[in-house]
């Protein structure tokens, strides 16, 4: 007899399986990332079928079999409705839950990325933030919490800590004012240096909780994609097709 679980989390992404089933993987606070199948959960009156569907939030029961789990109930409660009805949001959604299941492992500690994954997705709906902010803070967390991510800090070349002026894409940070030419670095507003510095050190709860000007983002977004590009060896369908959407 395998044992009973309840375990809270959020669903990544689902496949269909068979007729009726799916498969489906899910980032949970106990378990890191699992896979799961969910039976008959694409029959109409399945107690799943609303379930076992992207973005679907709470508590899955579940029996642990050998090697998956099987998933047999759930409490749902957040679907992130308002992100499906919304066009732009549901594709940068799609992004996260990917980048998200990027970085997840099985049976490691993910309670910061799931913590992340949910405040960005309500970050998204939020109308008062642009996506683009959001999308780029949810990027560079995810990072930090992975462990891998620009010094932000210091000057990567003389270790000095005042006067940040720029970032060095070679040294992987900031740069300070007297090293901006030898380090051959992209100089940066002030207001740029402080965003990164912020999500870098800031707790999920209080992420996102400022906006900033196009000329910051813009030069944020700039440093953010070029840090991805060279860490990151994966290409993310969702982010393809993002990009092709310009939003
Ligand atoms: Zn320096």
């Amino acid at each position: 007899m395998s044992e009973k679980l309840e375990l809270t989390g959020m669903v990544l992404s689902a496949v269909p399986v068979g007729e009726y089933d799916k498969r489906i993987v899910l980032l949970t606070k106990e378990r890191g990332k699992i896979s799961g199948f969910a039976k008959g959960a694409r029959r109409q009156n399945s107690p799943l079928m609303a379930a076992a569907k992207p973005f679907s939030f709470g508590i899955f029961e579940c029996y642990e079999g050998r090697s998956s789990y099987n998933i047999y109930q759930a409490q749902i409660s957040n679907y992130f409705e308002k992100l499906s009805l919304d066009f732009e949001g549901a594709y940068y959604g799609m992004y996260f839950l990917e980048f998200a299941d990027y970085y997840a492992r099985e049976n490691s500690d993910e309670k910061e990325l799931l913590k992340l994954l949910y405040a960005s997705l309500r970050a998204l709906e939020n109308p008062h933030l642009p996506k683009k902010l959001v999308r780029y803070v949810f990027e560079l967390k995810t990072m930090v919490i992975n462990g891998e991510y620009p010094e932000v800090f210091c000057c990567t070349a003389c270790g000095s800590t005042e006067q940040l002026r720029g970032y060095s894409h070679a040294g992987n940070g900031m740069v300070c004012a007297e090293c901006m030419r030898e380090a051959r670095a992209e100089p940066l507003l002030e207001s740029t240096v402080f965003t990164m510095q912020y999500v870098v050190a800031t707790p999920v709860e209080k992420l996102y909780t400022f906006t900033v000007s196009e000329e910051v983002l813009a030069e944020f977004a700039r440093i953010q994609d070029r840090f991805r590009k060279t860490y990151v060896d994966r290409k993310f369908k969702t982010l393809e097709i993002l990009e092709s959407l310009q939003i």
